[in-house]
């Protein structure tokens, strides 16, 4: 589309976007919902599939008709020019363009969060961040966080300290592009992505759609010098497009059949990213692998190169590009903004400052521009606040899952080694993708794991390999 063309694009999917509102909060969609609930023979059971799909149906449906369409309309114009305007000063360096729209974002989001409202001692915040995980509020995610960003601030400092750090070896090799890709669409066969109910292709930033556990559409991105990158970025969507693919075909289009929440999406995703593909058994049989395909230009790898160098930990200004360490603490930095500009504590202008601060303070760096700092990501332009935590949410309900499925599976990691991998996708299957969004993402977590979500199952992960890693 031409850049000229944005204004009139956002009129068109401010039309649409109100069009689905108004249909999906009809009056008599709302009719035909008391109508199943008033059927006893519906509702007897209430753990029946068909009470479940009600009960989450009724919640969509009262959530969503607290909203006027006219503010739906306002915001998909709005997200459409804003995305376009932090583009062109993304490119351009130059907040001072970008500025304005963050504005009426902030403007509209508080708008927007006033219609949801929240619970007596919550915040704008939470009425916001129900849209991507139920349940979850600020204060909630507060308590998270904190002693997760003490422990990992202080295994950071181990490891920056370390003297026998990895090496970069594995990082700093040029392999061929097309050899990479029929490389990650081997390992993508191998952890169980079905390529009959799906397709890999690539974009500049990887993603997964999900239409149909039959058709499940995953991308992935390539650079000749960061294999990586690749592995990483393939194993993390395959994650995404293994859950899709996972959930009830008998349920598709409902409740049953959907995910819960962002934060378990981006759990499953991590899970085969981190736990398994940066895992010291999945190297065993990725080194073979690689020798197999790249030939000479990898032969001078040890298993220590490829191992080490798929877990290197470096504080940088990108997330996207964020080892599996400091990570969270871009996230953190993210919520603490978005929070404070939701209360009407922050004003877009001082952003960049509260934004470069906090990379000072929490990872010891400082951001060069806004291209690489507060304008680096795209989801406030597309009026998504209360988004970000989800990631780290990811990152904790990955590692508690993945113990619980050790614990059930005590031969899980050394599978890995010959190329293994059904057991844990079946055990997803059967803990996580099965069950659609029957629970909430804290109960699921609860029925899957034995116990509420905490920090620890992260933290032990993180300091048990990093410390064998970087001799701590
Ligand atoms: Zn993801």
């Amino acid at each position: 589309m031409p850049s000229n063309g944005i204004d009139h694009r956002g009129r068109q999917v401010s039309l649409l976007a109100r069009m689905a509102h108004e249909e999906a909060t009809s009056t008599q969609v709302g009719e035909l919902i008391a109508e199943c609930e008033a059927d006893s023979d519906l509702t007897a059971d209430p753990t029946s599939d068909t009470a479940t799909n009600l009960v989450r149906l009724r919640r969509d449906y009262d959530r969503a008709t607290r909203l006027p369409s006219a503010l739906v309309g306002e915001e998909a114009e709005l997200a459409t020019q804003a995305q376009h305007h932090w583009a062109k000063a993304r490119a351009a360096d130059d907040f001072s363009q970008f500025q304005p729209w963050l504005t009426k974002v902030i403007d509209l989001m508080r708008r927007k969060a006033e219609c949801f409202g929240w619970a007596d001692g919550g915040e704008p915040w939470d009425g916001l961040a129900e849209d991507y995980e139920p349940g979850c509020t600020a204060a909630w995610v507060e308590t998270v966080f904190t002693p997760l960003r003490e422990r990992l601030q202080g295994l950071l400092d181990r490891v920056m300290g370390s003297r026998t750090p990895p090496s970069n070896a594995f990082n700093e090799l040029c392999l061929p592009v097309d050899a990479q890709e029929r490389f990650v669409r081997s390992i993508a066969t191998q952890i169980g992505f079905d390529f009959d109910c799906g397709r890999l292709d690539v974009s500049t930033h990887p993603f997964c759609s999900g239409f149909h556990p039959t058709d499940v559409r995953i991308t992935t991105r390539f650079h000749e010098n960061n294999l990586n990158d690749a592995i990483g970025s393939t194993m993390h969507e395959c994650g995404h497009g293994i859950y899709e693919q996972g959930l009830r075909r008998d349920m598709a289009g409902l409740p049953l059949g959907s995910a819960v929440s962002l934060g378990i999406h981006e759990s499953q995703s991590r899970m085969w990213e981190n736990q398994v593909g940066r895992s010291e058994s999945f190297w065993h049989w990725c080194h073979g692998e690689l020798n197999k395909t790249f030939g000479s230009a990898v032969a001078g790898l040890s298993f220590e190169d490829v191992y080490g160098g798929a877990n290197i930990v470096r504080p940088d200004f990108i997330r996207v590009e964020a080892d599996e360490a400091t990570y969270n603490m871009h996230i953190m930095i993210r919520f603490e903004l978005e929070r404070l500009m939701l209360k009407g504590e922050l004003d877009a202008a001082d952003v960049p400052t509260a934004w470069n601060e906090r990379y000072r303070e929490y990872l010891g760096i400082d951001v060069p521009d806004n291209t690489r700092g507060c304008m680096q990501d795209i989801h406030w332009s597309m009026c998504a606040m209360g988004y970000f935590p989800t990631y780290t949410l990811g990152n904790l309900y990955s590692a508690q899952l993945y113990e619980a499925a050790c614990v059930a599976m005590p031969d899980l990691e050394a599978g890995y080694a010959k190329g293994e991998f059904a057991p844990l996708r079946t055990w997803l299957n059967d803990n996580v993708h099965v069950h659609g969004r029957r629970y909430e993402a804290a109960e699921l977590c609860q029925v899957a794991t034995g116990s509420p979500l905490s920090a620890d199952p992260l933290m032990r992960h993180l300091e048990s390999k990093l410390s064998a890693i970087y001799g701590l």
